[in-house]
């Protein structure tokens, strides 16, 4: 990664230009009310209708990066065209934002008409914060194009983590979803090293990985995962031998532990305890982001404050998924994207936990004097979360002084 660095025309980390892009960015995320609450205890109190917002929610430090250098990219190359290989967050927001300061994207759901083929070297392409897969990278790279890339630090640190297991010999297992960006990226950085990879969803995926390492399945059942979880020509027979856990950065914190405890003790079980150090790692690579909105929640849960939770966040955001999970867990909890998906004081469009399509709630919000929970997915915006309580107290008949939604912090 040194040697990047120094290269002229791949840009790791600020193009120089934050002071330039800071009004712009206060002026698309920025939230008087949302910073209001940060200075005064979290809390909004106002007329039958409490806001309450969880001590740590929204904007990473990695994203925070990410959308910063985008926003630099846009201004450093006025006259060239710019790429994104992929959405930069998973947020519709920011994604459409950056869309129409006329930057193409390459895939997903905003995708034009040009695509991979289409790029020069008078072009420049920006690289998400999940990162991309190592041969997309070296492809890129052959087109002598200016690379900006915004991976996360956190995300590099996991690449790190599998690389040296390839190096030694391990299969890295990572907990994650398959199909997600910073998987597909994490497990081709093991790959590149010449090593094998296997992804596990959840701890039944987990758990038919350790009954093949225990011999209570047969190896072909490794099949029921998919080819999409597995390396090519992953031989259950060879490469569950030797085994590294490592997980995408925005899982479920204590199921990743509970999956790497659940690996380690099948390889214990297969190679006795002295043995297992040569047949088995494990590395907690959550970032410190997720792990601490997720504490955040789980405190704001259990606080007695609040009546109910709503989880702001894109709904293909696997950390604000994961916030709704350990929600619901406890209170009526609902993730909605934006304050768009509050229909009336009695219909909420959301998506449930697990689910892909959204559905409409009825008679969600109490008519009595209640007490909100909020948090956001770290590619949220807080202008999103200030958006969502404006239109909850439009829907009560309640006016936020004006000073609230002025308010910025200085
Ligand atoms: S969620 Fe974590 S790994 Fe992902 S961008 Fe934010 S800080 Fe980085």
């Amino acid at each position: 990664m040194t040697a990047m660095k120094t290269e002229p025309n791949y840009f790791r980390a600020s193009l120089g230009m934050k002071q330039e892009i800071a009004p712009a960015i206060a002026a698309d995320y920025h939230s008087g009310i949302v910073d209001w609450m940060r200075a005064n205890g979290n809390v909004l109190p106002l007329d039958g209708i409490t806001f309450r917002l969880a001590k740590e929610f929204g904007f990473c430090y990695g994203v925070d990066k990410a959308v910063d250098m985008a926003y630099e990219t846009r201004l450093k190359f006025p006259d060239r065209r710019i790429f994104l290989t992929y959405e930069i967050i998973h947020n519709p927001s920011v994604n459409n934002r950056l869309k129409q300061m006329g930057i193409e994207f390459l895939s997903g759901a905003l995708k034009g008409n040009l695509t991979f083929d289409d790029i020069g070297p008078d072009d420049v392409v920006i690289m998400p914060a999940f990162g991309v897969p190592a041969e997309y990278l070296q492809q890129l790279r052959a087109k002598g194009s200016v690379l900006v890339d915004t991976t996360c630090g956190s995300v590099v640190h996991v690449w790190k983590r599998v690389e040296k297991y390839a190096k030694d010999g391990y299969t890295s297992l990572v907990h994650g979803k398959a199909l997600h960006a910073e998987t597909l990226a994490t497990v081709s950085q093991a790959q590149k090293m010449g090593g094998h990879t296997i992804v596990v969803l959840d701890k039944n995926q987990a758990q038919l990985v350790c009954d093949i390492i225990t011999g209570d399945a047969p190896p072909e059942s490794i099949a029921q995962l998919g080819p999409m979880s597995l390396s090519r020509e992953f031989d259950p027979r060879k490469h569950l031998d030797k085994i590294g856990v490592a997980n995408q950065t925005t899982m479920l914190a204590n199921e990743s532990l509970e999956i790497a405890a659940m690996i380690g003790a099948a390889m214990e079980k297969r190679h006795g305890r002295e043995n297992l150090p040569a047949h088995f790692r494990s590395f907690d690579t959550i970032c410190s982001a997720t792990q601490e909105r997720q504490d955040a929640i789980v405190d704001l849960v259990q606080s007695g404050h609040i009546d109910m939770m709503l989880v702001i966040g894109g709904y293909n955001s696997s950390n604000t998924g994961h916030l709704l999970d350990i929600a619901a867990a406890t209170l009526p909890a609902w993730h909605i994207s934006d304050a768009a998906e509050i229909l009336s004081a009695t219909e909420l469009r959301h998506q449930p936990a697990h689910e892909k399509v959204r559905v409409t709630a009825t008679d969600w919000l109490p008519k009595r004097a209640v007490s909100i929970g909020l948090t956001a997915g770290a590619s949220t915006p807080n202008k999103a979360i200030g958006e969502v309580i404006e239109r909850l107290a439009e829907l009560r008949g309640v006016e936020i002084p004006a000073e609230i939604l002025a308010f910025k912090k200085t």
